[in-house]
């Protein structure tokens, strides 16, 4: 019986060894790379996001069908006091607490929270329904130069606040008590690790509307 004889010699062997090695480094430097470029971060303030989820859960999922014409606008200065007079005329506010992620338009730093307020403001008149939204932004913490940042938001958290306020309007301007509303609270969908929540660097913490602390 013939002895067992190698394809090549050692020398080819280990060069293609040492090739298919280099190959798999290419393949995982392409790996790498899509990851980093293709991995959503969303740290921009989309409004078109918002109002065309928005515009979704009402005309596909019915979140309000009760035959009236509901639009989303924005006011980025909007307060959440409401004065008697607004209230009179059917104002109603609902703060809204979210997971977003941020970006410094000076140094590109980015950063996450999870505590990041979005204040609604909200009416119901003959058949046509009002929300006015407003971000609230953050400071960079490395540069403290005062300069709040818009928050930009996954898909997963707009629908989940846009779903909240529904339920918010079905009860106060419809009087639906909501089957799904069972806890009161506008706690965040999600549970991340974020960086201490610094008032000083948030705007909603200067202006004292901020999330309440969940413990
Ligand atoms: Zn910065
Ligand atoms: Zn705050």
């Amino acid at each position: 019986q013939a002895p067992f004889l190698f394809p090549c010699t050692y020398r080819e062997f280990f060069f293609f060894f040492f090739f298919l090695l280099q190959q798999c480094g290419v393949l995982l430097s392409v790996f790498i790379y899509l990851f980093i470029h293709f991995i959503p971060i969303h740290a921009d303030w989309v409004a078109t996001l918002w109002r065309d989820t928005f515009e979704e859960l009402l005309n596909d999922d019915n979140e309000l069908d009760y035959g009236d014409q509901w639009t989303l606008n924005f006011n980025y200065s909007q307060t959440a006091a409401v004065t008697k007079e607004e209230r009179k005329r059917g104002w109603k506010v609902y703060s809204h607490c979210a997971y977003a992620t941020f970006q410094c338009g000076s140094c590109s730093k980015n950063w996450s929270s999870a505590r990041v307020v979005v204040l609604f403001r909200y009416r119901l008149r003959g058949e046509r329904g009002t929300v006015i939204m407003r971000p609230f932004g953050q400071a960079c913490r490395r540069c403290q130069d005062n300069e709040f940042y818009l928050p930009g938001f996954a898909e997963k958290e707009v629908k989940h606040a846009l779903l909240r306020l529904f339920s918010k309007v079905r009860k106060n301007c419809y009087n639906d008590e909501d089957d799904h509303d069972d806890n009161g609270s506008s706690t965040c969908s999600t549970k991340k690790y974020t960086k201490p929540h610094e008032a000083s660097l948030c705007q909603a913490c200067i202006m004292g509307i901020c999330c309440q602390d969940e413990d």
